[in-house]
């Protein structure tokens, strides 16, 4: 921080286009296991090349819980949230963007001049590796950590202003919000990492937000069947309304479930989206040989995957990873809102509730129970 005095009167939803630095409001977990807590964080004003976006609403996600549950590695105290929609609220010196354009916040935003950028894969991007970014202080004066470089579960942020991506205005923000992590990574799994066809058979295994927005992305990609698997029995509904053929529970019988729903063969393609090296290898067993195996969900580095080499090479089948849906979040986002717009992409499904700031620690704690799709914090 630059010591910067602060306004008293600084809003977070003024509209300066030149920038000063606010306070706001944002969830905060001070270390890894501790209570999460609102807190009033300071911002800087956006320097060259950033904006500070008024957050609308924003999603509660599983990698959120990762950070907090010691899953991953997060540094401290850290502001959670990466999954949001706002309104540019005030740009740095030589930005591109207008106050109040409505926005996505992209958490993986490309460099495009790196090896991966430049080879077209911005999903890869060298440059955005870190789980956390340091930015901005706590009200006590400790410096702070974002989440994905953004800290969304709260008023207000301040990016680069790669990540962010216009979108149009007047969509649902707490549907609009789901664009920048669950529905990019389920559709763009089923679109551009598994290529899923008409006609093919998909099996989904753990039916968070995003294996929710596979099923629905899987469905209009013209998949005939769509097994829907989880542990929980609760999600059968929310599986069956976001398109699935198939609801089956993750016990002992699932191979035989899914075998006698795919001519004994098993599946085209099976997704993983729990990050888990047991949910991993059902996701193995269930594909038929030849198939693919495509793990979205975001797992622990000492989680260890065991496989037969035979069973490798026997079954043929394919094993691959999906990072935030092998897209390019600048070029797929607006193709998703547009869709949004016309009514071809509901999201209704996924919103399992709105709630405010103060509320969303108990959205953590139905995460990590596996009650509902996404819990979505609205702000005004
Ligand atoms: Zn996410
Ligand atoms: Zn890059």
């Amino acid at each position: 921080m630059s010591g910067t005095e602060l306004s008293p009167a600084a809003s977070p939803g003024g509209t300066e286009p030149a920038g000063t630095p606010v306070t706001v409001r944002a969830l905060v977990a001070r270390g890894s296991g501790a209570e999460l807590r609102v807190e009033q964080v300071r911002l800087p004003a956006p320097g060259p090349g950033e904006v500070r976006v008024t957050i609308r609403a924003a999603g509660v996600c599983h990698s959120d819980l990762s950070m907090v549950n010691g899953t991953l590695a997060a540094r401290f105290p850290l502001v959670l949230g990466h999954e949001a929609t706002g309104v540019v609220a005030a740009v740095g010196p030589g930005s591109r963007l207008a106050v109040g354009t409505p926005v996505v916040l992209n958490w993986a935003p490309a460099c495009r001049a790196c090896w991966w950028c430049r080879r077209g894969e911005p999903w890869l991007c060298a440059a955005t590796t870190a789980p956390t970014v340091p930015r901005g202080e706590t009200d006590d004066g400790v410096p702070l950590h974002l989440t994905l470089g953004l800290g969304a579960l709260a008023e207000a942020v301040v990016v680069p202003e790669r990540a962010v991506i216009p979108i149009p205005a007047g969509l649902p923000p707490e549907q609009a919000a789901l664009l920048g992590c669950a529905v990019l990574t389920g559709v763009g799994a089923v679109r551009n990492t598994a290529r899923v066809a008409p006609g093919e058979s998909v099996a989904v295994v753990g039916l968070g937000g995003v294996g929710l927005a596979l099923i629905s992305a899987a469905r209009r990609a013209g998949a005939t069947t769509i097994l829907a698997i989880d542990v929980a029995e609760a999600k059968r509904d929310l599986a069956l309304a976001a398109g699935a053929t198939d609801f089956l529970l993750s016990d002992d019988r699932l191979s035989k479930e899914v075998r006698a729903r795919t001519e004994s063969r098993g599946v085209d393609h099976a997704f993983e989206c729990v990050g888990r090296a047991a949910t991993i290898r059902a996701a193995w067993r269930l594909t038929r040989r030849g198939g693919a195996v495509t793990v979205v969900g975001m797992g622990a580095k000492d989680d260890m995957v065991s496989l037969g080499a035979l069973d490798i090479f026997h079954s043929a089948r394919t094993l691959r990873s999906s990072v935030y849906g092998s897209s390019d979040p600048d070029r797929e986002v607006p193709v998703l809102a547009a869709e949004l717009a016309e009514g071809a992409l509901d999201l209704r499904v996924l919103v399992s509730g709105t709630i405010s700031l103060e509320e969303a620690p108990t959205a953590f704690d139905r995460l990590a129970r596996g009650e509902g799709a996404r819990w979505v914090v609205t702000l005004d």
